[in-house]
């Protein structure tokens, strides 16, 4: 058998195993409530708070999209013409155009061209969060906050390219061999230490100060039968207003991390409301699920990227010889930003099924639909949130649940229904 033979029977196994797993651990017996359930709770919002989020959204609507627009065209421009080649061509000549250069610099340079070209749609959005009064950031913040995330893609990529082109010079034939194993270890490694390593540097976290409230989440996750090795308050306010709390990190790391803006703006039962269900999210897995799933599709997207390689038209369009070359890196970018594109509504919707799981499990915890169907209007009025946006919004994008059909959820769970 030749290395295209196994890569594509390799690639058959990844997909089955992709399979297997969202079918396994995806809940997928949780539908929304029922629409008319939906719109009693919209009803029931002041309409003020309704109209605000809505023109919130609308206002940041053209930033967005745009920005993912021009972001794609960019990456498709490089990619599928000799622009993104002679680009990392480019970068390489004043060293000599060593391998090295070429991978690393000339990859960075890939990546940050469509970053550019985007950043003052990023800086609109900043202004449109600023006037509405969620971002307290001012720009020296906002462009410290960027230069910080740069800072840490590109160390991030660098590993990533330098560890990729050894290995497609090291293995010619089997290089997609090594690099789907490579990519798979890299998002396991990345869910273990983004948030001990990364999350630092945009925000200080503190232990919760002992208390009342810090007992009562300690105990809620006793109950629940999560060990949980601590929780954080997040300083959030130096960037916004806006209420979250969330659970990161797998096994040893793993820990609940409540925004410094929930605490002031929610009373102790909604903060235990938005705890609960985090723990859903611990007890459920769902870290580890989507770090698995994660890990698969990394594999995946590395093997099929070495059978498109076999396409010649595709190669020459680009104006590179083998996609195993660093000059082939913007055709890869061009590929999998696409993949990424059409992939959305999937991930979407797998998101919103495992978020939904664990608002059952925060009802089922705190038996306190009333609680929970409060906290979710603070979240929606505080966030400015939309409680119920466009259908087409929530199928490509949304990742939760929206605040109407949390808010139903909750009043079937009172009713008995769930
Ligand atoms: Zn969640």
């Amino acid at each position: 058998m030749t290395p295209r033979l196994w890569a594509a029977v390799a690639l058959g196994g990844l997909a089955v195993a992709l399979l297997v797993a969202a079918v396994l651990l995806v809940p997928w017996q949780r539908p929304p409530a029922p629409r008319a359930d939906q719109l009693d709770a919209l009803r029931d919002l002041p309409q003020e708070q309704v109209r605000k989020g809505r023109e919130f959204h609308s206002a940041l609507r053209p930033g967005s999209y745009g920005a993912m627009a021009l972001g794609l065209a960019v990456t498709l421009a490089l990619g599928l013409t000799p622009l993104g080649s002679r680009l990392v061509e480019l970068v390489g000549r004043p060293f000599g155009d060593h391998w090295i250069a070429r991978a690393v610099l000339g990859g960075l340079a890939v990546v940050l061209v469509a970053e550019i070209v985007t950043l003052p749609l990023a800086a609109w959005r900043h202004t449109i969060m600023a006037r509405y009064g969620l971002s307290t950031q001012t720009w020296a913040g906002w462009s410290v906050d960027m230069l910080k995330s740069y800072a840490v893609s590109a160390v991030i990529a660098a590993v990533a390219l330098l560890g990729f082109y050894t290995v497609t010079r090291l293995a010619p034939r089997w290089w997609w061999a090594f690099g789907a194993a490579g990519a798979a270890a890299l998002v396991v490694l990345l869910s273990f230490i983004l948030p001990v390593l990364v999350e630092p540097v945009f925000n200080k976290f503190t232990p919760m100060e002992p208390g009342p409230l810090r007992t009562e989440l300690m105990s809620l996750a006793q109950r629940d039968g999560v060990p949980v090795k601590d929780v954080l308050v997040a300083d959030a306010s130096r960037r916004t207003r806006a209420v979250n709390a969330y659970v990161s990190g797998l096994g040893p790391t793993r820990r609940i991390v409540v925004y410094d803006t929930l605490l002031r703006e929610a009373p102790p039962e909604e903060v235990a409301s938005v705890v609960a269900h985090e723990l859903g999210h611990a007890k459920d897995r769902d870290v580890f699920t989507g770090t698995l799933i994660g890990a698969l599709g990394a594999a995946a997207a590395v093997v099929a990227l070495y059978l498109l390689g076999g396409w010649g038209w595709l190669l020459r369009t680009a104006g590179v010889d083998s996609m195993g070359e660093p000059r082939a890196l913007a055709l890869m970018v061009a590929v999998v930003s696409l993949a990424g594109v059409v992939a959305a509504p999937a991930q979407s919707f797998l998101s919103r099924r495992v978020e939904a799981r664990a608002d059952a499990h925060a009802l089922e915890l705190t038996r306190d639909p009333s609680t929970f169907e409060a906290m979710q209007r603070r979240l929606s009025t505080v966030n400015l949130g939309d409680p119920d946006p466009p259908r087409w919004e929530y199928l490509y994008s949304a990742s939760h649940p929206s605040t109407v059909e949390r808010m139903a959820a909750a009043r079937a769970y009172a009713r008995g229904e769930r």
